[in-house]
């Protein structure tokens, strides 16, 4: 009886020690995909914002407003605010996320807005993208990892700038898209931003954009659709708009708009 117990224990503590050590090695291995991936992200994001710094100039002091823009939303959110925030001076009315945790902004769709809340609008939108992954999603799905680690450890510039260009316009599926749209519209709600100023910037962009047809609306034009996306988004906005503040002062706004403008001289 007990020579059968004994032999129970030894089967048993075969099974955990063979069990332990497959854990083991699906771990390590994990372990080691996961820092490949992040490594291959981190330079595709350096590699990336890299080549856009070759066009535009980075306009480092309206950081400031935009990092507490940013700090706000993300701990009304519980978001770990791992994001890097860079502004380019451009004339094009656009802004994205890299991979890496990079989110880019053009000075134009800072200037274009009338207030902080419009540009915090789109900076949940691409928070959104950042926090849901679709940035390297897509770029997977786009190109397959095996161009996107021969990119990073060769010197392909021509595979850089097909990268760079599927990045600033038409990276992700109308689902990503929306997804984004509606989580960014949560992040505002709960850091009592009201998201009736993102959705009065996309109609009015829109609105630019077809009766002047200005091609450097790019923002829309790689968001399609503002109105359909304004109607299905205001249908989710608290009607009781008595809670909302503005994400940052009017004076920290200004500030920043004095300092891009300075940059136009
Ligand atoms: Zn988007």
């Amino acid at each position: 009886m007990s020579k059968a117990i004994v032999q129970g224990f030894i089967v048993l503590a075969t099974f955990a020690i063979a069990i332990f050590c497959l854990t083991q090695i699906n771990w390590m291995k994990m372990l080691h995909v996961e820092s490949s991936l992040q490594k291959l992200e981190e330079s595709l994001g350096d590699r990336v914002f890299n080549s856009l710094r070759l066009d535009a100039d980075e306009i480092h002091g309206a950081n400031a407003a935009l990092d507490s823009m940013l700090h706000k939303l993300c701990e009304a959110n519980n978001l770990e605010n791992t994001i890097e925030l860079h502004v380019l001076h451009s004339d094009e009315v656009n802004a994205f996320a890299l991979p890496g945790n990079k989110m880019v902004f053009y000075s134009a769709l800072i200037t274009e807005a009338e207030n902080a809340d419009e540009v915090a609008g789109v900076m949940a939108h691409e928070l959104a993208h950042i926090k849901q992954n679709h940035v390297m999603k897509s770029l997977v799905q786009q190109f397959g990892l095996q161009f996107l680690f021969s990119a990073v450890s060769g010197n392909a510039a021509e595979a850089f700038s097909s990268v760079t260009q599927f990045l600033s316009t038409n990276a992700f599926s109308r689902d990503m898209e929306k997804e984004a749209d509606l989580i960014g519209l949560a992040y505002l709600e709960k850091a009592k931003v009201n998201p009736a100023a993102f959705v009065n910037f996309m109609v009015k962009l829109d609105s630019i954009q077809k009766e002047e047809g200005l091609s450097l609306y790019s923002w829309l034009s790689t968001h399609p659709d503002g109105i359909d996306r304004s109607e299905y988004l205001s249908e989710k906005i608290n009607p009781d708009k008595s809670h909302y503040e503005s994400i940052i002062s009017e004076e920290t706004w200004s500030d920043m708009i004095a300092r891009l403008n300075e940059f136009e001289k």
